[in-house]
């Protein structure tokens, strides 16, 4: 019965019945003689892992966050109603308008890299002429571009058709291509001076139409510790609402505002803001 068992198992080659004594017989002898055999020397035996394989340790845990934190980027999906605020109470869009400046803007960006923290530049294309490597380095740093016009004209609703394309669509344009080809996905009317179609033309363009809901007047020079103060009062009084908060790195000596963002990282930092980008 066992001899039929184990000749019927699929793995056996389909030997011919005669030959099967032979085979038994060597099987026999090996069975009687092996026991008798001295022992294989253990380094002579296949390195099978008797335990379980051991794992290489994890890397080493990430070193501390940096002083602040930052909201992950995310692609603006622009919509012509006019963003003034965050959804996300817990982050603040740092923006700065009237740049590109040779004297201002690189300070600007060395205090946000210094302290981790991201911020949108409201550029105006004819400032970005012949400061395109200035224009790459802001993006280079993570900062995102926004259009802030071609000339600064705070009329541009008042203006006709092709002069709004222009200052508009030509701005964005220029500021791309001086970028090195770095999206703009925001549209800031000069002055704030919406109408609809400058607002619709931008969002057809891809550009969101930003504004703002923190204004401390930096362009007014009230004084670096009055610029920190109005922003702080500010943004307690907003709250809830997410601070997208106007700032100048252009447009006359911005001194006061370099000296206030010493302060008002840490200060919005240690109030539990992340810093991120003007994302409805
Ligand atoms: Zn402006």
């Amino acid at each position: 019965m066992l001899q039929d068992t184990r000749i019927r198992r699929p793995r056996i080659p389909p030997f011919r019945r005669r030959e099967l004594p032979g085979i038994y017989l060597a099987v026999l002898v090996f069975g009687l003689v092996a026991p008798l055999l001295p022992p294989l020397d253990a380094g002579d035996l296949p390195r099978t892992p008797i335990t379980a394989p051991v794992v290489e340790p994890e890397a080493p845990a990430a070193p501390p966050p940096v002083q602040v934190q930052l909201v992950a980027p995310a692609p603006v999906v622009a919509r012509a109603a006019i963003l003034n605020k965050l959804t996300d109470s817990h982050t603040v869009a740092l923006t700065f308008d009237d740049g590109p400046d040779p004297r201002w803007t690189p300070r600007i960006l060395e205090i946000l890299q210094r302290h981790g923290a991201v911020a949108t530049f409201c550029m105006v294309s004819s400032n970005a002429v012949g400061q395109e490597a200035l224009v790459k380095q802001v993006v280079a740093a993570g900062m995102r571009l926004c259009d802030h016009s071609r000339t600064h004209d705070e009329q541009l609703p008042d203006r006709d058709k092709d002069r709004i394309d222009d200052e508009v669509v030509g701005a964005e344009a220029t500021l791309s291509t001086a970028a090195g080809g770095a999206p703009v996905e925001w549209f800031r009317a000069p002055g704030g001076n919406w109408s609809t179609e400058v607002a619709e033309l931008s969002a057809e363009h891809g550009m969101q139409p930003l504004s703002w809901n923190i204004d401390p007047r930096d362009w007014e020079r009230p004084g670096a510790d009055a610029i920190v103060a109005a922003v702080q009062q500010q943004i307690l009084q907003q709250a809830p609402d997410g601070p997208i908060v106007l700032l100048h790195d252009g447009g006359g000596s911005r001194e006061e505002t370099v000296e206030a963002l010493e302060k008002l990282i840490p200060w919005l930092a240690e109030q539990g803001y992340r810093f991120g980008f003007p994302v409805p």
